[in-house]
């Protein structure tokens, strides 16, 4: 256990001596200990006072201690490591709450609480058996056979707090383990007690589950839970696959689920994986048969950006900037997939690079991950496609430097220029040089918009000031 002869397990050994507790390492830390993977949060049991052996560390290590009464807890942070200091808990549940009485208990108290046998593994900090595993439920067992199992029943686990059917899917879709069939009955069983659950900790597991390698287990575990109809049924509802006059369409729940899969290798952007994910809502609404075509989704990227706003209410998202890069990034996805003619325009590449400005890139790797045909032959072509919409996005915006365009003619400068106070003549005026520049009609310039303006005040009756004193952007 070389980890635990760091100074700073000793010292809280050292000091839980001298004040007559028992400490161990408890949780996350023991697990991920022995999956070896990182671990930047420690959890400390105490058998007593949790934030008195925190102060006590903290002044020994010379460190600061932040102190939360009312959750009984310490936190000390040291070289980016937070460690939480907590007494040992017995734990008794009320039907309609997920927070639990809670009295003083043992460490066996406080492991008989936790929710899976491999969150329950706790080492010693005894000077007697220091760096000794306490294992009462076959938790290294269960690591090493990549098992999810709650150590009491799970019925009584999950419906005493039913986030932990949500973390259950979280871990076995972050370690890739399996849930035992049992507990994954009793999942199903107790789905109804979510509605008790705070939104947000719901969407925070969602988040982990989103930012995992294979997030698509995640969702369809949850699918299966019955779970997913309840948290997001705007995403269950894209399951599914209607024939008619002997044509199909795809399942769009498992394809947006294997693009969520696809971008996921490419991006760890939290918020280009909710659009991977969200990028067909529209589907649903918008699905048309048009005998002699075939299955029609017309609009559906316009309609699922309009349905961002509600879902992301609806599961406590930012109400930001984040939306409206999901809105629109679903609004976008279908654009670069009309651009790969060869006989298209630049001025619709311009019109597509000022529509994604900086997003751009973003975008193209969710089209990009939009690819989901079993046929290797399909998938090349389109990559091959996708690759030239790159290419002529990469010249067009060398020559004309529209991502992060603002046309050169202000508003403020018609104004002066044409001694007028602010009305829809000076929108119209900059629309029309915005698109003549956009269409690739005037250079995206100065001196040529200028020309421009002039001509349009001409043409709507304006005359220009005789003194006017004009000032060129940046001066
Ligand atoms: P991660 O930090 O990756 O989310 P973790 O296992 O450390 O994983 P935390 O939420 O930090 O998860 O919780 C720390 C420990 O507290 C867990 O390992 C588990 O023993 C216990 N725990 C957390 N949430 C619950 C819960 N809802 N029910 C029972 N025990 C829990
Ligand atoms: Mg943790």
């Amino acid at each position: 256990m070389k980890i635990l002869e760091d100074k700073i397990f000793r010292t809280i050994s050292e000091e839980a001596e001298k004040a007559g507790t028992r400490a161990f390492v408890i949780g996350g830390f023991v697990r991920d200990y022995f999956l070896q993977r990182p671990c930047n949060d420690i959890d400390i049991v105490v058998e007593g006072s949790g934030i008195g052996l925190a102060e006590k560390v903290a002044e020994v290590m010379k460190t600061r201690v932040s102190v939360f009464r009312n959750f009984g807890t310490a936190m000390i942070r040291k070289n980016g490591i937070e460690i939480e200091f907590v007494g040992a808990r017995k734990e008794s549940y009320r039907r309609e709450s997920r927070k639990p009485i809670v009295e003083n208990g043992t460490l066996e108290d406080d492991q008989n609480r936790r929710d899976f046998t491999i969150n329950a593994m706790a080492f010693s900090l005894q000077k007697e058996n220091y760096g000794c595993l306490i294992d009462p439920f076959g938790g290294i067992k269960d690591l090493q056979k990549g098992i999810i199992r709650t150590p009491l029943d799970p019925d009584t686990t999950y419906s005493d707090d039913p986030l932990r059917m949500i973390r259950a899917i979280r871990f076995a879709t972050q370690l890739g383990f399996s849930i035992l069939e049992e507990s994954f009955d009793a999942i199903i069983r107790n789905r109804e007690r979510i509605s008790i659950l705070s939104k947000e900790r719901i969407t925070d597991e969602l988040h982990k589950i989103i930012m995992s390698g294979h997030p698509s287990t995640g969702f369809e575990l949850l699918d299966k839970a019955g779970l997913l109809e309840m948290i997001m049924p705007q995403l269950t509802n894209l399951k599914g696959v209607e024939t008619m006059e002997g044509k199909g369409h795809k399942d769009n729940f498992s394809h947006s689920l294997k693009v969520l899969d696809n971008l996921a290798e490419k991006s760890d952007n939290l918020w280009l994986r909710w659009a991977a994910l969200l990028h067909d809502i529209g589907k649903p609404a918008t699905k048309k048969f048009e005998p002699g075509t075939g299955w029609t989704f017309h609009s559906h990227d316009y309609v699922g950006s309009k349905m961002i706003p509600a879902l992301f209410k609806q599961l406590r998202l930012p109400a930001n900037e984040k939306m409206k890069y999901v809105q629109k990034l679903v609004q976008l996805h279908l654009r670069p997939i009309s651009l790969v003619q060869e006989e298209v325009t630049d001025s619709a590449i311009r019109r597509l690079l000022f529509d994604a400005g900086n997003d751009i890139d973003d975008l193209m790797l969710l089209c990009e991950a939009d690819i989901t045909s079993k046929n290797e032959s399909i998938v090349r072509k389109h990559r091959k496609n996708f690759a030239l919409v790159r290419e002529k996005l990469i010249t067009v915006e060398e020559k004309d430097r529209i991502r992060n365009f603002n046309p050169p003619v202000t508003g403020e400068m018609i104004m002066q220029t044409f001694d007028i106070q602010p009305g829809p003549a000076i929108g119209k005026i900059k629309e029309i040089i915005k698109n003549s520049i956009l269409d690739g009609i005037i250079p995206n310039e100065y001196e040529a918009a200028y020309s421009m303006m002039l001509e349009l005040g001409k043409e709507m009756g304006l005359e220009k000031k005789a003194t006017c004193i004009t000032q060129l952007p940046n001066d």
